[in-house]
């Protein structure tokens, strides 16, 4: 029997769980990671991992969000499938991985609108969020959330609001809001943060998850959960599974992306254990109704 210690969030708000489907290989901006020609030479190993989150998820009641990458949903469609038949949803995380840097503008839409329509003709549905690649929105390109927009998606989970490698994003509430944007109202929902010391961090997901010890992941649930905001975690399948290749990164990547590799999945299933989740797509409808509102406001000025 779940004994869980938390209600749901604040307010209603769901917590939210998210993985991001991709493979042990796709990491970012470095010269030794290979690239999109070389992808199907590589052996894939992210379904194991997902059926053993799907059976994680299936014990403990969760729903999940799996924001897919539509290279690999292409290759493992029955993995996109069998998320979606347990009661999970399917976001996008773009087709290949594609940063949204100031340089390729075009390149970033054109590779968004790819992953969703891929995935929405394998689920049948429509694929209502999107979280980019390295949570690669920052001050500078803020046109990310038009072309997210526009792209069609009504949720956005690509905020990462303290430092971070390849984004980090200050500009804007911490917690799930809408922004308006050309393509209409668009729910932000940022990855969870608690602020010490004057600075925002994240414990909550990838490295942040495998290097923050559990009693100071647990702090910062509760502190979240105290100030009334959900806890939106994030894990990739390479997390839970300590023995997949490693690429010849750098010394200080290599650390931050292979470092306690083994204690993601005891921390995963404790979260599991001890709060609720929902999906994202749950915990953006509680904000439909003021964008609905925000967008009859706006044609009725
Ligand atoms: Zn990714």
């Amino acid at each position: 029997m779940l004994l869980r210690a938390q209600a749901a969030g604040p307010r209603g708000l769901p917590n939210a769980l998210t993985c991001e489907l991709e493979d042990w290989f796709h990491i970012l901006e470095s010269d030794r990671v290979p690239k999109l020609e070389d992808w199907s030479k590589l052996p894939l190993r992210a379904e194991r991992s997902v059926d053993r989150l799907l059976d994680l998820f299936d014990r403990t009641q969760v729903h999940a969000t799996f924001f897919c990458l539509g290279w690999m949903a292409e290759r493992m469609p029955q993995v996109v499938r069998r998320c979606q038949a347990a009661g999970h949803e399917i976001g996008s995380h773009g087709y290949a991985h594609v940063l949204a840097r100031p340089a390729n503008q075009a390149a970033f839409r054109e590779d968004i609108v790819r992953a969703k329509g891929i995935l929405e003709d394998i689920t049948g549905s429509e694929v209502l969020g999107f979280r980019s690649p390295g949570f690669s929105v920052k001050n500078d390109n803020t046109w990310f959330f038009d072309v997210v927009s526009e792209a069609g998606y009504r949720y956005d989970a690509s905020i990462f609001p303290a430092h971070h490698g390849h984004g980090g994003y200050s500009g804007s509430d911490p917690g799930p809001h809408v922004m308006a944007t050309s393509g209409g109202p668009l729910v932000e929902i940022p990855i969870s943060t608690v602020r010490l010391l004057g600075r925002r961090f994240c414990f909550f997901g990838g490295g942040y998850l495998r290097i923050s010890p559990l009693p100071v992941i647990r702090w910062g649930a509760e502190v979240l959960q105290k100030q009334k905001r959900p806890l939106i975690v994030y894990v990739h399948p390479r997390e839970i599974d300590p023995d997949h290749p490693r690429l010849p990164l750098g010394s200080w990547r290599y650390f931050k992306c292979y470092n306690n590799l083994t204690t993601t999945l005891p921390k995963l299933t404790w979260l599991c254990e001890h709060y609720r989740f929902g999906t994202m797509a749950e915990l953006a409808s509680q904000f439909e109704v003021r964008s609905t509102r925000l967008a009859a406001a706006s044609l009725s000025a």
